[in-house]
């Protein structure tokens, strides 16, 4: 945090209660070997905190502790903390620097990078938000083994996701290196970490506002959306669905694309660990999830889909029947 040009003295740390579990003292004991004046604020976990409450509750506890413009705020957490504290810091006296430290492994690929901050509201997820750019990222892959097997799986997903849209080097290396990704073996995390979070760096800095290409990012998304929304949100965790959501978009990218290796993704998708989805979905309920999706009512559905494994574009014209056909291609038969 020094080298980063960072003032030392106060900081103030925001952070989850399963993660201070696991890292609070030894957190506090670095802080204090180093000299920093640390105040740490431990949240309730879980996609909630990402709330006007939890957000004010940092603002009081900030401005009780006489924070000045240079004071840093460290975002010690996995997406939620780093989206709520980042906000928190984007706000405050008009902007605090943050430093995230991101400790799932969807933070560590994804949420910790790029900037975006925010909260959600009654209407949606995200909804109110910032874009505000952390003067540091660190990274620390052991902190991953305390993750339990379905968070860890969530965040594969998005490495997948990253070498599928921009890099078709890294997705062979993910094809070869599948079963040691799947059991969390040491020797191959900190590769995938660096290569996955370097996808997200480089389209990001392309693109900060999501102009273009950052929304490529999104590859899965709308059809993962549908699915959590269609399942009632906690069946299947965010990864999960976006897991099944980039099975459906590669198959309606084959349908349009014959370079598109659908056997070679589907080795790597179709053997993540997945719930069972409930009986009786069918394909016809979860396009009427997508087309309720707030962002597709201003106009037609668009999909990011693949040309092929590590290029991806956006695709607004796709016909109802080819669909219909990738979600009975996901549901499988019932
Ligand atoms: P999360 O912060 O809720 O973390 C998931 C769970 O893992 C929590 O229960 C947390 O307490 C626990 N946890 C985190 N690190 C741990 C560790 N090292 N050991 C044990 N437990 C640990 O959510 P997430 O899955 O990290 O991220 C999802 C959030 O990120 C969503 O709110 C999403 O909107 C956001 N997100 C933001 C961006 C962005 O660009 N800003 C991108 C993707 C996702």
């Amino acid at each position: 945090m020094r080298e980063a040009g960072l003032r030392a003295g106060k900081v103030l740390v925001v952070t989850d209660s399963n993660v201070a579990a696991h890292y609070r003292d030894r957190l506090d004991a670095l802080f204090i070997k180093d000299g920093w004046d640390a105040l740490v604020l431990v949240l309730p976990p879980g996609e909630t905190t990402k709330s006007p409450k939890h957000l004010h509750a940092i603002y009081d506890a900030a401005l009780a502790w006489n924070v000045d413009r240079r004071t840093p705020i460290v975002a010690f957490g996995g997406g939620v903390i780093g989206d709520l504290a980042g906000f928190a810091a984007a706000t405050l006296l008009r902007g605090l620097p943050v430093v995230q430290v991101p400790t799932s492994l969807i933070a560590q690929v994804d949420s910790a990078i790029g900037g975006k901050t925010g909260i959600n509201h009654e209407q949606g997820k995200n909804l109110i938000g910032s874009f505000h750019q952390p003067e540091l990222v660190l990274v620390d892959t052991k902190l991953l083994y305390t993750l339990n097997r379905r968070q860890w799986t969530s965040g594969l997903a998005e490495a997948v996701k990253h070498a599928l849209i921009d890099d078709e080097p890294f997705f062979a290396w993910i094809e070869k290196e599948w079963n040691r990704l799947l059991a969390r073996d040491p020797e191959v995390i900190a590769d995938m970490v660096y290569r996955a979070a370097k996808v997200k760096a480089r389209v990001v800095s392309e693109d900060e506002r999501e102009l273009g290409q950052r929304a490529l990012l999104n590859f899965g998304h709308t059809f993962g959306h549908a699915l959590e929304h269609a399942t009632g949100y906690g069946t299947l965790t965010h990864g999960e669905a976006v897991v099944l959501g980039m099975r459906a978009a590669t198959f309606l990218s084959r349908r349009l694309h014959a370079k598109v290796d659908q056997v070679r993704i589907e080795a790597v998708l179709g053997t993540f660990p997945l719930p069972a989805l409930p009986d009786g979905l069918t394909s016809g309920e979860l396009t009427a999830a997508m087309r309720s999706d707030k962002k597709a009512q201003a106009g037609r559905l668009r999909f990011v889909l693949l040309r092929k494994i590590g290029l991806a574009y956006v695709e607004d014209d796709v016909m109802p029947s080819d669909l219909e056909a990738a979600w009975d291609h996901v549901l499988g038969p019932r």
